[in-house]
Parts: C-alpha cells; sequence; structure tokens
C-alpha cells in the first residue's frame, strides 16, 4: 500500500480488466489521482510513473503545491473535485483545468463570468447530490435538468458530464445508474464517479473518471 508507483500500476490493471469484463475499453476511462493532504513527495512518484491527471478538493492547498509541480510537468491535468465558494472562483479558474463541483447558480454564473474575462473555456461537471444528502453538495436529482440547462444554454458553460459522491453506507450501483440515467436524458457524455472502495463497481456502470485517492496514496494523515 506504501509505493504510490506500485498501486498506480495495480488501479490502473483494475481498470482495464474491469472495462474489459463489461465490454469497455480503458481507453475511455481517466483515472483521477486524488492527491489531496499529500505533499509533493508522495505525488512525484505517480508523475515520474507518466500519470498527469490529479484531482484537489481545496483550491488553497492546490495552489500552494501545484504551480512547483507544474513547472516541471507542464502537461499535467487538474481537477477540482472539492466544494467551490464563490469568492475562490478566480483562483480556481486561473489554477484548474476542470471543474468537477459546480452545483448552484450563484457559482455557475461567476464561473461563466471569471472564464470570459480570463478567456477559459474550462470544461465542467455539475454535481449531483444523488442521495438528497442534506449535508452534501450537489444539485438535488429533480432539480439537474433545469440546472443542467441553466449552465449550459443560459450561461454558455462547457458542461461535459456528471459528478456524484453516493452516501457512505448505500449500496453505490443504484447512485452510478441514477447519475447515468440523468446524464444521458441531457445528452452529457461523461460520468465522474467512483473512488477508492467502488471504482471497479463504478466503471461497470459506465463512469468516465474515477476519482482515487487512498488506494493510489495510502490512508490520509
Ligand atoms: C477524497 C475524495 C476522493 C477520493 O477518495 P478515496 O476514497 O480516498 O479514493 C474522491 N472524490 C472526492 C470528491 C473526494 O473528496
Amino acid at each position: 500500500m506504501s509505493d504510490p508507483k506500485q498501486n498506480l500500476a495495480e488501479v490502473l490493471e483494475k481498470i482495464e480488466s474491469a472495462a474489459k469484463n463489461s465490454g469497455r475499453s480503458a481507453a475511455e476511462i481517466d483515472l483521477v489521482a486524488v492527491s489531496k493532504v499529500h505533499g509533493a513527495d508522495r505525488i512525484r512518484p505517480i508523475l515520474e510513473a507518466g500519470h498527469r491527471v490529479f484531482g484537489e478538493n481545496r483550491v488553497q492547498e492546490a495552489q500552494e503545491k501545484w504551480p512547483a509541480l507544474r513547472a516541471d510537468y507542464p502537461d499535467v491535468i487538474l481537477h477540482l473535485i472539492g466544494p467551490l465558494q464563490t469568492n475562490k472562483v478566480r483562483d480556481a479558474v486561473a489554477l484548474f483545468d476542470v471543474i468537477e463541483t459546480v452545483d448552484r447558480e450563484k457559482l455557475a454564473r461567476k464561473l461563466a463570468e471569471e472564464m470570459k474575462a480570463q478567456g477559459r473555456a474550462l470544461p465542467i461537471y455539475v454535481q449531483v447530490n444523488t442521495g438528497a444528502e442534506p449535508q452534501k453538495a450537489g444539485v438535488l436529482p429533480e432539480e439537474a435538468d433545469a440546472f443542467i440547462k441553466l449552465c449550459r444554454d443560459g450561461l454558455g458553460l462547457n458542461v461535459v458530464g456528471l459528478m456524484a459522491i453516493p452516501p457512505a453506507d448505500e449500496e453505490p450501483s443504484l447512485h452510478f445508474m441514477l447519475l447515468e440515467k440523468i446524464a444521458k436524458r441531457n445528452g452529457l457524455a461523461k460520468l465522474s464517479m467512483g473512488m477508492s472502495g467502488d471504482y471497479e463497481v463504478a466503471v461497470a456502470f459506465g463512469a468516465t473518471s474515477v476519482r482515487v485517492g487512498t488506494a493510489l496514496f495510502g490512508a490520509r494523515p
């Protein structure tokens, strides 16, 4: 568990076989290496192994870590996978390449404004709270269609897909199916779902992007 490089090879292998088992190609599935909390010393081995797609959940933490790593690996693709406050939108648009957590109108408007100002039309995901958990971010499933329409047609955002974090104590596949259904009826191709505990299941249910932290870097301190 402690060698990130070996963990990376194992996770990629598991994605490959999960894809194969459901008649998919692993080439359709991005591994987002979730490096939150981990320092550059843990992240560098994964970069050295050739991996380039990473996820962070806090803007400020990412700002502290990634400029130096990017100087050495300019082709890194950084996903924001945590809640975004509107006062951090400017920094987030400047730093990240993909924003996965768009879930309310005020944020969507601010993102549209800031992307225009910076000339950066970043791909975004709409986060859906598939379990309707009060403490969790994301639009409710029944509000998703209208919100996607607002983002895409009203604000001109480049909505590429949907993202969800299923409730910890429920069968994730039901949530993956729900997310897939909402994406399909809205003509969205990408599904960001699945974490260390369930990414193989997510692949079986159509994930195009899995967000894996612990299985790559070990337990977070
Ligand atoms: C931390 C985090 C992950 C990774 O979780 P692991 O269980 O460590 O793989 C995935 N997605 C989001 C949104 C996260 O915050």
